[in-house]
């Protein structure tokens, strides 16, 4: 049995970052950067007008310009402007070689081809100047780099059409229980209705991974120990639901021993979620999750999630963790940690009235889990605690 910091540990140190791959960019969004991107142009590619308005070649103590042409977004007319000449000139366009401002039309009175200035204007003014944003060469953007919508436009500008990323897991649920039945087909006494699978794969959808294989068995240690042999060869993870405790119908840890799977931890001093297992064979990984449904996501937020993401290349996998006020005294024995399900308004996180294991009611309205470490027995009202923030 591990504390929930050592668990976080022997995760970490036993996940390595996934393979590169190249992707199109219009597939690449929410993937990690692999490797430093450099720009293949300067950015904008040439001097490049911010404003409507008139390019003038501009001396000074000169008000007054004649307007010889103009340059919409997109010409490429070029003009010669000799002092006290301008050109109409648009958003985007490109600026003359031989201007040295753009002024902007508010600010310009204009009678047939004469044009003067309302106001003091600055040299150099709404011109933006050729690789303002970014130079050829110059890294766009850093490895480790989530491909957001916004990197996803930016990359667009440079004019590229792939990158390498981080290859996503291929993930597997496996589920596992003879009393679990497909909603559709009506219950008969002592079944229900399997949840997890379907819970599981919406999480890791969530948080933009593939969707998983799913696979569900009975209690039956062949089919149990089959199952994780076929999954292991095509899969990076394989998430298990139930079988995992100390019933005499549980067969995971037996079925992952004769496939193999090297223990790294088996349960951990927690609520909910205490029989837990991870393990690995070479570099797959198997996370062995608790059955009860609410353990079951608790572990996924908390062990199989942040592996999954470092394996996706995420600098900082794990829900994101802030600091809050609680919202009434919660009392608990000494030496597990505790997850309570919650939910946040302001700076102030409620804890949810149903906290059972067995139960999805609170944890479907939830926003958050309450962190409350092991050790601690009282945390009074107002008091400060961690609290993992989920989709
Ligand atoms: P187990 O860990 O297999 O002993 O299961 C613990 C509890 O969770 C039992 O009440 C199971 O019926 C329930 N359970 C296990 N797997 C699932 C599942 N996939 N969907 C819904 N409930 C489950
Ligand atoms: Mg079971």
């Amino acid at each position: 049995m591990v504390t929930v910091e050592e668990a976080i540990k022997l995760i970490d140190q036993n996940t390595n970052q996934g393979p590169a791959e190249n992707k199109k960019l219009e597939d690449a969004l929410n993937y990690i950067l692999f490797s430093d991107v450099f720009s293949p142009i300067d950015m904008p590619p040439f001097r490049q007008s911010a404003m409507d308005g008139y390019a003038l070649n501009f001396q000074a103590d000169l008000k007054s310009f004649e307007v010889i042409g103009e340059i919409a977004a997109g010409s490429s007319e070029l003009f010669d402007l000799k002092p006290g000449e301008a050109v109409r000139i648009f958003t985007g366009a490109a600026v003359p070689d031989s201007a040295n401002v753009v002024v902007q039309q508010e600010i310009v009175e204009r009678k047939e081809n004469k044009i003067s200035l309302m106001k003091e204007i600055q040299i150099a003014q709404n011109i933006r100047p050729r690789g303002e944003q970014i130079s050829h060469n110059e890294v766009a953007l850093k490895k480790g780099t989530v491909i957001n919508p916004a990197a996803l436009g930016f990359l667009t500008t440079l004019g590229l059409t792939e990158v390498v990323v981080h290859r996503k897991p291929a993930v597997a649920i496996l589920t596992t229980g003879s009393e679990l039945v497909k909603p559709g087909t009506p219950l008969k006494h002592g079944q229900i209705y399997e949840s997890n699978s379907v819970m599981l794969m919406g999480a890791l959808m969530n948080y933009g991974f593939e969707k998983p294989t799913m696979v569900k068995v009975k209690d039956d240690l062949a089919s149990t120990s089959q199952a994780i042999e076929n999954l292991l060869a095509e899969h990076d993870f394989i998430l298990i639901s139930g079988g995992i405790s100390v019933g005499d119908y549980d067969y995971v840890k037996e079925a992952l021993t004769q496939q193999g799977v090297q223990e790294i931890f088996y349960k951990v001093k927690q609520k909910p979620g205490k029989p837990v297992f991870f393990g690995r064979k070479e570099n797959k990984l198997v996370f062995a999750l608790p059955g009860n449904p609410a353990s079951a996501l608790t572990c996924f937020y908390v062990y199989a999630l942040p592996a999954l993401q470092k394996f996706s290349g995420i600098s900082q996998p794990g829900l994101q963790k802030v600091k809050l006020k609680l919202n009434k005294s919660f009392a608990k024995k000494p030496g597990l940690a505790h997850f309570l399900k919650s939910t946040i308004s302001g700076d102030i996180v409620t804890i949810s009235d149903s906290q059972s294991s067995a139960m999805l009611n609170s944890f479907a309205q939830a926003d958050a889990m309450i962190y409350l470490p092991a050790d601690q027995e009282n945390f009074p009202e107002n008091s400060t605690v961690d609290v993992l923030l989920i989709r």
